[in-house]
């Protein structure tokens, strides 16, 4: 039994974390990016090269109907890199699903994506971008030199055209800690988010999602560098917090790799640990029970931590 699970036992008694009801599928188009940054638990880049292919973009588009889910969310990567991204965005939108895409939020800079945002936009499609602080100098060392003035001047052009305004275009904006430390509480730092961001460069967004460091890629690398690995995992430990058990988000959706191949949330993915079920691919998609046992392992105490995370930011007030 690994520590995780050794945790949940201690405040529920259970010995094996099970999925709830299916509200997401989140489906990684590729790792291919226009970014390369230190956290990024995908090891994402320009030189990545695998993309999902139209055969398992055909096998999605049979199965998203039948699963019942309510949302797909398109990442990678940069999911907008992908030759079939608009074509996939219109095609899941025509059967009223709502999506959201995940966004380095620069991409939408190059000359070449100039009609993106404004397609997004007709296609009511929600958007969530990392901005992993409000200060250039914390953002560029994560992400790369130039990306926080990029990040702000596209934050800028999609409030123009209503993101960040108007409840029909979302836009939400992702934080996660600079080191080895657990975010600070989601609510008060977006009140500070947008006091900063509106006052130094007149600019909204929806909400702030604050994640956890999960001590898997480019990130453990890092830790390891720094003989920082086992003082994170005694962190994430010791903050563990059962209420957030119910809302973890591998209970409530599926991951789809590029090549097919299901996992219980992008974390597992980018470790390549597979799913607990007899066929984990996409044509098996709207079969896979809502009620699996979740594979996990001692990354997943960054999900427990505090006030807890997800893709979508804190699980617990
Ligand atoms: S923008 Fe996102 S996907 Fe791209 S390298 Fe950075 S963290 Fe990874
Ligand atoms: S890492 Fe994935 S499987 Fe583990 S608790 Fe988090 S969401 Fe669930």
């Amino acid at each position: 039994m690994n520590d995780f699970l050794r945790h949940v036992a201690r405040f529920t008694g259970a010995t094996q974390l099970h999925g709830h009801s299916l509200e997401t599928v989140q489906i990684n188009l590729g790792p291919r990016c226009t970014l390369e940054c230190h956290h990024c638990h995908i090891g994402a880049s320009p030189r990545r090269e695998e993309s999902m292919s139209p055969a398992v973009i055909d096998h999605l588009l049979t199965q998203l109907p039948q699963s019942r889910c309510r949302t797909v969310e398109l990442t990678g990567g940069a999911p907008e890199l992908h030759p079939g991204f608009r074509e996939l965005v219109q095609k899941v939108r025509a059967m009223n699903l709502n999506l959201r895409v995940r966004t380095n939020l620069t991409i939408h800079l190059d000359p070449e994506m100039s009609t993106l945002a404004p397609f997004l936009r007709d296609h009511q499609v929600a958007l969530t971008g990392s901005l992993p602080c409000y200060l250039e100098e914390n953002v560029d060392r994560q992400r790369g030199d130039g990306t926080f003035q990029g990040a702000i001047e596209a934050i800028r052009r999609l409030n123009a055209l209503g993101y960040g305004h108007d409840d029909r275009w979302p836009l939400e904006l992702v934080y996660n800690p600079g080191g080895a430390t657990l975010p600070p509480d989601q609510t008060r730092l977006e009140q500070t988010y947008r006091t900063q961001l509106r006052e130094r460069f007149g600019i909204a967004f929806t909400r702030l999602a604050t994640i956890t460091n999960m001590p898997i890629g480019r990130f453990r690398a890092d830790l390891r560098r720094r003989g920082e690995e086992q003082s994170y995992h005694t962190l994430l430990q010791r903050a563990f917090n059962p209420q957030t058990l119910e809302h973890l988000m591998c209970r409530h959706q599926i991951s789809v790799r590029w090549d097919g191949q299901l996992f219980d949330c992008d974390f597992n993915l980018a470790l390549g640990l597979p799913m607990n079920t007899p066929h984990p691919q996409v044509e098996s998609l709207a079969a896979t029970s809502t009620t699996r046992p979740i594979a996990t392992g001692n990354h997943c105490l960054a999900c427990t931590a505090g006030a807890g995370s997800s893709c979508s930011g804190a699980l617990v007030a």
